[in-house]
């Protein structure tokens, strides 16, 4: 048994997940039209990752005996098609989620629902990496500054990412 409010907190969640996929699958379709394929690459697996993100969420609320309520999915927010500017995005939105998740662990515990924090420790170490891994091609980007050799070697190496 799962609370309303508690199942209601995952709904958005769930819809923050699609949301994140979009805004992922837009800054890849930008940064493919710029010419990254790497990066562009590296950024369709994260909406690929964000698609399973929330099709975790829904097979909880279903475990849960709960019907998960699927909502409008807002248009990506439109982010500048420079490499830098679209890493910074990236990992400010990671943050943003990280934050979420965090707000839903906390509910959980307050109302002793040991099963949805249980459930939710996944999400808070996968954040712990997402965020490392968004705050990295920032850095990476940042060093490599205008430099045509530098942004040719970043986005090479972002292409050779695997899919988990
Ligand atoms: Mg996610």
């Amino acid at each position: 048994m799962i609370s309303k409010k508690l199942a209601e907190a995952i709904n958005d969640q769930i819809n923050m997940e699609y949301y994140s996929a979009f805004l992922y699958l837009d800054m890849s379709s930008s940064m493919d039209a710029k010419g990254f394929r790497g990066y562009a690459y590296w950024l369709f697996l994260q909406y690929k990752e964000e698609l399973e993100h929330a099709e975790k969420f829904i097979a909880y609320l279903q475990s849960r005996g709960e019907k998960p309520v699927l909502m409008k999915i807002d248009a990506p927010e439109k982010v500048p098609e420079v490499p830098l500017v679209v890493a910074e995005a990236a990992y400010g939105h990671e943050v943003k989620v990280s934050r979420s998740i965090d707000k839903i662990y906390a509910m959980a515990c307050k109302e002793q629902d040991f099963a949805t924090a249980s459930f939710l420790k996944w999400f808070i170490d996968e954040q712990v990496e997402e965020e490392e891994s968004t705050s990295e091609i920032v850095d990476l980007f940042k060093l490599a500054g205008e430099g045509a050799g530098a942004l040719f070697a970043i986005d090479h190496k972002l292409g050779s990412r695997r899919p988990e």
